[in-house]
Order: structure tokens, then sequence, then C-alpha cells
């Protein structure tokens, strides 16, 4: 079971589809305390689940695609209201998100947006080249680069609690560097947007292919569309090395 000293991980599902999927926006909350990406549907995930917003240190943000990053206007403006908590927050993304985070607050909130950002303490860390970074007590965090088509700032990150590796892919195509992280992780994440993997996404035969190759990792499939999750589920049948999750499934690990 989850132990707040911080022996597991409990990590969360809050979204896993992608653009045109149902579910909401792919997601995670660990320990709930942090959160990797926050897209649309997100930020009404986290009520759903009746997580307390104030509890959340850091939102972490792997790209600047609107499906990572358009529900953080909502969280934002819900941190700022409420009364007595803690309106503190670290956002760990590339340097731009700042601009862009005053951007889409004035488009959502014309007349009060400096009125949330005043309300609101947020420290940004780029999230270029983590190492190791603390989250918490015994969580660390890496950020590497991936690729994902013509977007030249998509990162994926390792969560390291010293006793289990997760890797958390974002969106990117089937790279070189999920390979070699695929090979030291005990649990991955993994984009899982389309039926044939791209330059852009992973693809169901890319995760059938992981799911055969690295025996020792534990593969839960995200970013799913209709067509790749109805793919994926007669996959995950036979296999013992995947899983499909659905939005709110917790896993301790
Ligand atoms: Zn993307
Ligand atoms: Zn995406």
């Amino acid at each position: 079971m989850y132990n707040k000293d911080g022996d597991n991980m409990k990590v969360q599902f809050l979204g896993t589809g992608s653009i045109s999927s149902l579910s909401a926006s792919a997601s995670i909350i660990i320990n709930d305390e942090i959160v990797i990406d926050m897209g649309n549907g997100v930020y009404k995930r986290l009520l759903n689940e009746k997580i307390d917003i104030t509890k959340i240190k850091y939102l972490v943000i792997t790209h600047l695609h609107g499906d990572h990053c358009f529900d953080l206007p909502f969280f934002l403006l819900g941190l700022s209201k409420i009364k007595g908590g803690s309106k503190k927050i670290t956002i760990i993304a590339e340097n731009k998100l700042k601009r862009k985070i005053k951007k889409l607050l004035k488009m959502a909130f014309p007349y009060s947006y400096r009125k949330i950002l005043r309300e609101l303490s947020i420290t940004y860390i780029n999230n270029k080249k983590l190492n190791n970074f603390n989250l918490s007590k015994e969580l660390n965090i890496s950020s590497f680069k991936v690729f994902h088509g013509n977007m030249t700032n998509a990162h994926g990150y390792i969560l390291d609690n010293n006793k289990t590796k997760l890797l958390v892919s974002g969106d990117t195509s089937y790279c070189n560097i999920i390979k070699e992280y695929l090979n030291i992780c005990d649990y991955a994440i993994l984009d899982s947007s389309l039926s044939k993997g791209n330059e852009s996404h992973m693809g169901v035969d890319n995760i059938e292919h992981i799911s055969k190759i690295y025996k020792n990792t534990k593969i839960y499939s995200t970013h799913m569309s209709p067509n790749s999750k109805e793919k994926l589920k007669k996959i995950e049948e036979n296999n013992i090395n995947l899983f499909i999750p659905e939005d709110g499934n917790i896993i301790n690990i």
C-alpha cells in the first residue's frame, strides 16, 4: 500500500486520452502532489477525484501543445480562489511557458488575469537537463529530450525513489532515448496515440514490440485514441507486461 514516507509511488491516471478521445488528455498525479501535464479535461478530473489542489506542489509540463497545457488557466484560477490554502506552485516546463501562461490567462479571463496572477506565488524551473532534481523526501526527477515531430522542445521524465524507476515518455516517437531508458526503468507510461507509430507519436505497433522486448518493464499506455485503445485492449488480454488504464485508475509502484 502507498506509504506517505515515500517508500512507494502512488500514480493516478487523471487522463489517458488523445485529443479525439472521450477521456481527458493524458496526465498523471504522483503521491497527490506532482501533476505531469495539464491538458484539456484535466482540471475537472482533479475536481472529480476530489484531489486537494492546495496540496499540489509541482506541475510538470512535458511540452507546449494544447492538450498538455490548456487547462492551466482553470487550474490557476481554482488555486487563486481557495481561501486560506497555499497558493504556491512550482511549474517545471520550458522557459517559454511563463509568457504563455500570461497569454492563456488573458485569453481566458481578460479582465481578471492580473488579479489571478497576483494571488499566486508561481516558481518556474526550466525542464531542460533536470538531473535528479529532488521533488520530495525520496523522489527525484530527471528530464530528457524526445523526438516529437516538429515540436522541438518536448521532454520525457524519469522519476526515481531509490527503489523504483518510472519512465514517463510524454508525446514522442519511438526514439533511441526511449529505448535506452526502457532498459533501466521498472515502469513506463508511454505515448500510445496511433495504430502505427510515426515521427511524432508512438503507435500500437511500438507498444506491442516494447512489451515483448522489455520483459522487466511494466508498460502502461496513455494518450490513446479510441482506435489505438481498442487495439491495445486486445493485445493486453494475452500480455502480462501491458496495462491499459482508465481515467482515475491508481497504481502503487
Ligand atoms: Zn504533443
Ligand atoms: Zn499530446
